[in-house]
């Protein structure tokens, strides 16, 4: 029986419509409908769930009251919350504010998502405002501020990472300003994760964003830029997409969950992998899965890869806001999109492909230890 003190409210992502004696429960969040028998009272009380009545007083307004409605009341209000239509939050908008005021009307309409999240259940909190407060905690490392990672640390700047580090050794060039968001004519020539931090600190007050100018040309080289790091993404293709990867996932493992972000070229974009030590498949296991592909692991290079591949903002900007979307989940402790997994939009077609990886058991790094 629901708690006759509490106070019902519908998820704000529920629209309700009546068809007769039938009201039809659309979630705007993820389409899903549910149809349910009604009476008046019911439609009565579904417009009073609004979080400022407890399910007494909804039992004295709806219908005119009657002596036993809350026990009708409190029925329906637990066929709506077993059903997920109701938020795990009576004021979300009270909650949000513990954020302090500025903060609540700056994050107002992401809080409202992540509220959203709570209610549907794929977090452990009740308040959206706790994962926002879980993002302001956390360190986000990006490696490269080009034409991928500049996208995920303007997305990360924007969801309120609390810090964020930004490496790049390069300068930024004209040819860059097509596709790399955070400059513009007047950073030509600046080192680009300078002008990058004086970007992202613009867009957000609340966080603090640090630029390290440095080559990598070795997982020694991100001992100290990982240090400390609740999420680490690689954003960086020189000399390779997939050095730099290797590199980078020396660097975290097996401490810190890091996104593969390796690349995009023409019209596909890679999407992950996200690896998290200790629960998904390595970068080595990645590597064993897809440098097979084709027998490729067997062969000899004789044309390679060109210096300089076709791309747009349009399309590196969609690669990299998806993986900036998955460092947040991980960040907000929501379950990852990416794990065990490798992801390819190809755009021509706008398809997203994906394979599993597998977590080899005989994988020298992540391989489970064996039975005793
Ligand atoms: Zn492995």
């Amino acid at each position: 029986m629901a708690d006759t003190a509490s106070r019902p409210r519908l998820r704000d992502s529920v629209i309700v419509q009546a068809d007769g004696g039938t009201l039809l429960f659309l979630c705007l969040a993820d389409r899903t409908v549910k149809r349910f028998a009604c009476d008046e009272f019911v439609k009565d009380v579904v417009v009073l769930l609004d979080g400022t009545r407890t399910i007494a007083e909804i039992g004295a307004l709806a219908c005119g009251g009657r002596p036993d409605a809350w026990e009708r009341v409190a029925e329906v209000v637990q066929i709506l919350e077993r059903e997920g239509l109701l938020s795990r939050v009576a004021a979300p908008e009270r909650e949000f504010r513990l954020l302090g005021t500025a903060r609540a009307e700056f994050y107002d309409r992401q809080l409202r998502l992540f509220q959203d999240f709570c209610d549907q259940g794929w977090s452990p909190e009740t308040s959206g405002a706790a994962l926002q407060r879980r993002l302001a905690d956390a360190t986000a490392v990006v490696c490269g501020v080009g034409g991928l990672g500049g996208w995920v640390a303007l997305a990360l700047a924007g969801a309120g990472v609390g810090r964020i580090r930004l490496c790049d050794f390069d300068r930024v060039e004209v040819s860059n300003l097509t596709r790399q968001v955070l400059f513009g004519m007047a950073d030509l020539g600046v080192p680009k994760a300078d002008a990058a931090a004086a970007r992202l600190r613009e867009v957000n007050p609340f966080i603090e964003v640090e630029a390290v100018a440095r080559r990598i040309g070795g997982a020694g080289d991100l001992a100290d830029v990982v240090k400390g790091a609740d999420i680490v993404i690689n954003a960086a293709d020189l000399p390779t997409p997939n050095d730099v990867a290797g590199w980078v996932s020396e660097a975290c493992w097996p401490d810190i969950p890091h996104i593969m972000g390796t690349g995009y070229a023409y019209h596909i974009g890679v999407l992950g992998t996200s690896i998290i030590p200790g629960r998904t498949a390595c970068w080595a296991c990645v590597r064993a899965e897809t440098f097979a592909d084709h027998g490729r692991d067997g062969m000899e290079t004789v044309v390679g890869k060109r210096d300089k591949a076709g791309a747009m903002g349009a399309l590196s900007g969609l690669v990299g806001n998806i993986l900036a979307w998955e460092a947040v989940r991980i960040l907000a402790g929501l379950p990852p999109a990416l794990g065990d997994r490798w992801g390819e939009v190809d755009f021509w077609p706008l398809e997203i492909r994906s394979r599993t990886i597998p977590q080899r058991p005989d994988c020298p790094t992540c391989g489970l230890p064996p039975n005793p």
